[in-house]
């Protein structure tokens, strides 16, 4: 049995693998690495801070005592630069050594920057740390005019703190809707008209084909594909994330947009697991390897890697993730692979509620829900248990839809 641990990452995938060690393992040496100045904090709220809505303190899961009293040793503002699989140890930037008998990797990854001229500009944002979140609060909190890039899940937290902070912003967007790989124009209006509602003006057809600055290098307008001039003294970028994975670059854990890893977490060198966000796992509902960016798939994924890290075949990783967004005055939630199946299913259920599914070979992979949230219990049963309902998909569209409202299907 291993006894020692070391996580790289002390976000919500490796603080609830060390949670799990130290529950399971109660005299394991167990490290945790992580090159932020700070413990373990809720990154999903992070996004309400720099809305005006939270102050900082319970933003914080872990402090630092919490470490002290589960004997796992914190390493903060440590930056892991290389992993050495012929003798299980890594090496930090300050030169420092940490052997290890199991290794996760719960690196995550980086917000990409925009290709274009001045996109490191003053000025211009990216989230994903507790600390961007305090230099956006105090950017948006001067700032009159805004632009915001990257018509996803991270960029409409940026519509909402714009929002919520009473600057006027453009939402340059490439395509003609917000989020158009999960959602057809009719669901998407309904966030638009959230956004207009908010300050928020979504312009299509656009994007950011460079950035202009003033005398002191501050961004001071979007300029869009088109030509078009957009005056802004805060700019959002959310774009997508680089994974972490430089420091397994010269080793043989094999990455693939994300480090493999199989059901159990684990990758392809026998004493390395990896979890959260940085991880192509073999997804079992999906039936090949996926990717999930979201605070549930990657805390559960850690709990995961730590039980077969202590007890490498005990448990398995199968699980439907949920991403709600909680800015406007009605739900909104995505599970498992919205973007993902090759046919999908929607309907406008009543004024402002509206749903979509995607199917994979008659099975539900994913889907969108807006306004009306109470079938996703039913879905996200359904894609668990795998079922064939492409021959029944006009009553997943019922109002009022339960599981029990299917016939049998003789599909298997
Ligand atoms: C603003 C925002 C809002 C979000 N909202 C939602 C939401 O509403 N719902 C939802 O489900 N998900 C949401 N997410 C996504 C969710 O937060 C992530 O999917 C989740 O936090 C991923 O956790 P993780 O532990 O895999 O990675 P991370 O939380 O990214 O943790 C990885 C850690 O590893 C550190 N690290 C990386 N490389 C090294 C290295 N070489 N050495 C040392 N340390 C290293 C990083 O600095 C980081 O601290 C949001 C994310 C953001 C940024």
């Amino acid at each position: 049995m291993s006894d020692s641990y070391v996580i790289i990452g002390d976000g919500i995938a490796g603080a609830s693998a060390a949670e799990t060690l130290r529950e399971q393992s109660p005299d394991a040496e167990i490290t945790v690495i992580t090159d932020e100045g700070e413990s373990l904090y809720n990154r999903i709220l992070i996004k309400e801070f720099a809305k005006g809505k939270l102050p900082e303190a319970p933003i914080s899961i872990h402090d630092e005592g919490w470490y002290d009293d589960h004997d796992v040793d914190l390493r903060l503002n440590t930056v892991v630069v290389d992993v050495d699989i012929e003798n299980d140890a890594v090496h930090t930037h300050e030169g420092e050594t940490f052997e290890y008998d199991a290794l996760l990797l719960a690196v995550g990854g980086t917000p990409q920057q925009l290709p274009v001229g001045n996109a490191d500009a003053d000025g211009i944002h990216h989230f994903w740390t507790f600390q961007d979140a305090r230099k956006i609060k105090a950017s948006v909190e001067d700032a009159d005019q805004g632009v915001i890039v990257g018509a996803g899940l991270l960029g409409i937290d940026f519509a909402a703190i714009c929002g919520a902070q009473d600057v006027e912003a453009k939402y340059l967007m490439r395509g003609d809707c917000w989020w158009r790989y999960a959602l057809s124009e009719e669901g998407a209006e309904i966030m638009h008209e959230a956004m207009r509602e908010r300050g928020v003006e979504p312009v299509f057809g656009s994007g950011v084909d460079h950035f202009e600055v003033d005398d002191d290098g501050h961004v001071e307008a979007a300029v869009d594909p088109n030509g078009t001039r957009y005056e802004c003294d805060f700019a959002g970028v959310a774009i997508g994330l680089d994974l972490n994975s430089e420091l397994i670059e010269d080793t043989p854990i094999e990455v693939d947009d994300g480090i493999v890893v199989d059901e159990y977490m684990r990758t392809n060198v026998d004493n390395v697991f990896a979890a959260g966000d940085i991880t192509r796992f073999n997804d079992l509902i999906l039936g090949e390897h996926g990717q999930n960016g979201s605070w549930g798939s990657a805390k559960e994924q850690g709990t995961i890697a730590a039980r077969n890290m202590i007890d490498y075949g005990s448990e398995e990783f199968k699980w439907v993730s949920s991403y709600s967004i909680t800015h406007f005055d009605f739900p909104f939630l995505s599970f498992g692979h919205p973007t993902l199946g090759e046919e999908s299913v929607e309907a406008t259920t009543d004024d402002g509620e509206w749903r979509r599914v995607a199917l994979k070979d008659g099975r539900i992979v994913g889907g969108v829900l807006i306004g009306d949230l109470s079938p996703q219990s039913a879905f996200k049963q359904l894609m668990r248990e795998q079922r064939y309902v492409a021959d029944q998909t006009e009553l997943l569209m019922e109002p009022g839809f339960s599981v029990d409202d299917l016939a049998p299907t003789t599909e298997q």
